[in-house]
């Protein structure tokens, strides 16, 4: 076989970055003092890249796979203890999660007319350099997910990650790209910046070799984001409501909900936030919640005393948001037993537990008085995020009404929210789901710009 110069260039590199690892060198680090050094070596990495064949990027994916199931625990420790928020079991799950699920090349694909003109191709082709602002809530899972599916499409990404989960987003960043040149790869496949600030994220947002920017957190990056004069992805709050018919399996029902709202205490964007029920259904709902499912029913005092202590006049308060029910429970002077694992209530649609998407597993239960009403609560719930919503029921006219009025990129039917996400549900898994800008679920795919291919006259062999 004849030997060029660029598989010479090749073997060094890799034997370079195996004498490195071998000598304890942390490779790849890819954090750097300033955005603009972040972002240069985020472009350089790109070329790189973009040179590489396809199977040469899955072979980097699938180590990155790997190494986020060997780290999972270890990310997922980080995050709890950096940020105070969700628990360690299921963000080792979430970890897992993306690993196995998150779309990689198999994502890009292309797209073919032939005829008597000749042949014309769509192909999904890099933006190049990609801004991701990420939120503290799901720090290194949006990290390494948005990365497989940045690199399938045969991006980098530079992270402006939330300054509550530095650590935790840095690490990650790191070994990205140790996965990166472990399987022959460029270091700095994704950067980020030793200290994330809104000048930061500026500097990355009006950057020149920053094409396209992804923002996964609330309306406040959403909106700096799609001010900024760049094309965004906005993947922004939610507020879901999960609404319960006289059809539904109520038993079912209660324990679907409470391990939506409770797993990771209630961080993911999707997670079922409250209850709109019919009538009918109330009680017996709220019987299953409470006697099988570890819910602790708040009196109207102790609502009150909740509301004063997750709400300040500034909004959430930070050291409440992601708590487990016990924890919030403590803090306003209520000791639980071990099984408590949720907060219920019936209140109005405007009671403040139950109107603010709160990242806490707390379950205000509104009561409706037919289906109809039911639909019009959720509706304004959800607040026009047009996020996600879920329902418990089988009558599938009522399903498609709910599913028309509530118009959300996702709607769960008698499952808990993280079906959604590929858990216990059919499809891929994200972090990322932009219902403001449109996209939807984001995948490799996403993260792509169409280019049209023309052939005429021939190529075409009919
Ligand atoms: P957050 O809005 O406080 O922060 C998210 C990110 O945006 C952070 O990196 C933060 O530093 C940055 N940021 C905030 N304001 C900014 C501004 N004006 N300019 C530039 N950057 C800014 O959110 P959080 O507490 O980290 O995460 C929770 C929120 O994110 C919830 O509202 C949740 O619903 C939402 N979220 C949405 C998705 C989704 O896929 N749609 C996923 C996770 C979280």
């Amino acid at each position: 076989m004849p030997v060029n110069e660029q598989m010479v260039q090749d073997v060094v590199k890799e034997v370079m970055a195996k004498l490195q690892l071998a000598a304890g060198a942390s490779a790849g680090k890819g954090v750097f003092a300033d955005m603009n050094e972040a972002i240069a070596a985020a472009k350089k990495a790109q070329k790189y890249i973009h040179r590489m064949s396809m199977d040469q990027r899955e072979q980097i994916i699938t180590n990155i796979r790997r190494k986020t199931k060997e780290n999972a625990e270890i990310l997922a420790r980080m995050g709890v203890e950096e940020t105070g928020m969700g628990n360690v079991p299921h963000k080792i799950l979430k970890h897992q999660l993306v690993a196995e699920k998150t779309p990689g090349t198999e994502d890009i694909t292309t797209t073919a007319w032939s005829g008597d003109k000749g042949l014309t191709l769509i192909e999904m082709g890099p933006f190049g350099v990609i801004g991701a602002i990420t939120p503290c809530t799901n720090p290194s899972e949006t990290i390494i997910c948005n990365t497989i599916g940045m690199l399938a499409g045969g991006n980098t990404v530079v992270f402006n990650p939330h300054p509550a989960a530095i650590k935790t987003s840095q690490y990650a960043v790191n070994m990205l790209n140790e996965a990166s040149v472990e399987a022959g790869g460029p270091d700095n496949i994704a950067c980020t910046v030793e200290k994330p600030t809104i000048d930061s994220s500026n500097i990355m947002m009006k950057h020149k070799d920053i094409q396209l920017i992804a923002a996964t957190g609330g309306p406040g990056v959403v909106t700096a984001v799609l001010s900024s004069g760049r094309r965004g992805i906005g993947a922004g709050a939610g507020n879901p409501p999960a609404l319960v018919d006289e059809t539904a399996d109520i038993r079912k029902a209660a324990q679907d909900i409470v391990n939506g709202c409770t797993f990771d205490n209630n961080l993911p964007c999707i997670a079922e936030k409250e209850i709109v029920a019919v009538d009918s259904v109330i009680s017996e709902l709220m019987h299953y919640m409470v006697t099988e499912q570890g819910c602790y029913l708040a009196s109207k005092e102790e609502q009150d005393k909740l509301t004063e202590t997750v709400l300040t006049p500034k909004g959430l308060n930070r050291k409440c948001v992601g708590r487990d029910a016990r924890t919030l429970l403590k803090m306003i002077g209520v000791m639980v037993p071990d099984n408590i694992r949720c907060i219920v209530f019936e209140g109005e649609m405007e009671h403040p537990l139950i109107a603010t998407e709160l990242m806490m597993p707390i379950l205000g239960v509104v009561r409706a008085k037919d289906f109809e009403d039911a639909v019009e609560k959720a509706v304004w719930l959800e607040h026009g995020n047009r996020h996600s919503a879920h329902i418990h029921s089988k009558n599938i006219d009522n399903i498609t009404r709910y599913a028309k009025a509530i118009d959300t990129a996702i709607l769960v039917k008698n499952a808990p929210s993280y079906a959604a996400l590929g858990f216990g549900g059919e499809g891929f898994c994200t972090f990322t789901i932009a219902s403001r800008t449109g996209e939807g679920l984001t995948s490799a795919s996403t993260f792509t710009k169409r280019r049209r291919c023309v052939m005429s006259e021939s190529l075409c062999i009919r």
